[in-house]
């Protein structure tokens, strides 16, 4: 067996053509296109790619999409000020505030002066309530990709044994939530099941398989189902070449759905992004 590789450029492209769409016609009926502001807090190399690849994303849909770059020694009160001017700005429609923030800002404390129809990330505690209940649809952007990437292969998650690895809150626990309403069966193992001894064991029971943990290789090939969707969140810089966390050569072979590392989840977490643009346009446009 050699599984399909789940390309996420591809996948990100059939999305954007459909956003693309909607932004033409919401352009119709509200004679506005969403704007959204990034905040970024020092001009990193790391920050400038994503923040790259959210400008083509934003370019290529039709979304008006502007970087606020703020020095790397902002105060919290600056920052918050600035989110709060944002807020009032009737003419933005979205913010997001870059990850990571520097150690002397509280990035939750920071996430919560985003005005809740604002948020475009789903950070906000309202909105992370909100998701709980299945009562939004802003919805963090890498697993609303993951989600994206198993709905493209067709297979319901209904009953499935769904096993992720990492419960990062931007990841590893919002996924679950995503998948829990869907009716699978859902495991969320981390560090402790590592130190446990159990990794191997959960990996080999799953039918979908998530990885988001930021370590080159952790899960071997022969640890995976035979026949399951493999989905590598991981990004791991090994010399000059970029990794997943899994074994993709291994997995290849026993997997019957693989995403490549790079190129498969990450290009449709920037998509998601501008899902959610849309969304927060919508929700802001609707209410006048
Ligand atoms: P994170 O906040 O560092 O979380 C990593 C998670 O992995 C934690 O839950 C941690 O558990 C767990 N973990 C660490 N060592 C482990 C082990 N040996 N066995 C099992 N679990 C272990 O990272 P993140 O922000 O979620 O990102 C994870 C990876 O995904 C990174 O490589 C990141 O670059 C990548 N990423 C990619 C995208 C994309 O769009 N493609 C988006 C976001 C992140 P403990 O907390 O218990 O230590």
């Amino acid at each position: 067996m050699s599984a399909q590789l789940l390309d996420g450029r591809i996948l990100a492209t059939k999305i954007k053509e459909n956003l693309k769409m909607q932004v033409l016609s919401l352009k119709k009926l509200r004679s506005s296109i969403p704007r959204v502001v990034n905040i970024a807090i020092g001009d990193h190399h790391a920050m400038c790619a994503y923040a790259n690849s959210q400008i083509k994303a934003a370019e290529d849909i039709g979304i008006d999409y502007k970087l606020d770059v703020l020095p790397e020694d902002v105060s919290q009160e600056k920052l918050i000020e600035h989110i709060q001017t944002l807020n009032q700005d009737v003419s933005v429609n979205g913010i997001m505030v870059h990850k990571p923030v520097p150690a002397h800002i509280d990035y939750h404390l920071v996430a919560n002066h985003i005005d809740v129809i604002k948020d475009l990330e789903g950070v906000n505690v309202v909105n992370i309530g909100k998701m709980l209940l299945g009562k939004t649809n802003i919805i963090p952007c890498t697993p609303a990709a993951v989600m994206a990437h198993i709905d493209s292969t067709g297979i319901s998650l209904r009953g499935k044994e769904v096993v992720i690895v990492g419960h990062s809150e931007i990841v590893g626990k919002p996924l679950s939530l995503l998948l829990l309403q869907k009716m699978a069966t859902v495991t969320v193992c981390h560090v402790a099941t590592s130190e446990a001894g159990k990794l191997a064991e959960h990996v080999s029971r799953a039918d979908v398989l998530i990885v988001a943990v930021g370590k080159p290789e952790l899960i071997k090939g022969d640890w995976i189902k035979k026949g399951a969707i493999v989905i590598d969140v991981g990004i791991n810089q090994v010399g000059s070449k970029m990794v997943g966390d899994v074994e993709a050569r291994a997995a290849q072979a026993r997997a019957a759905y693989l995403t490549p590392v790079p190129g498969g989840v990450g290009p449709v977490t920037v998509v998601m992004l501008m899902k959610n643009a849309i969304e927060a346009f919508r929700l802001q446009t609707e209410k006048k």
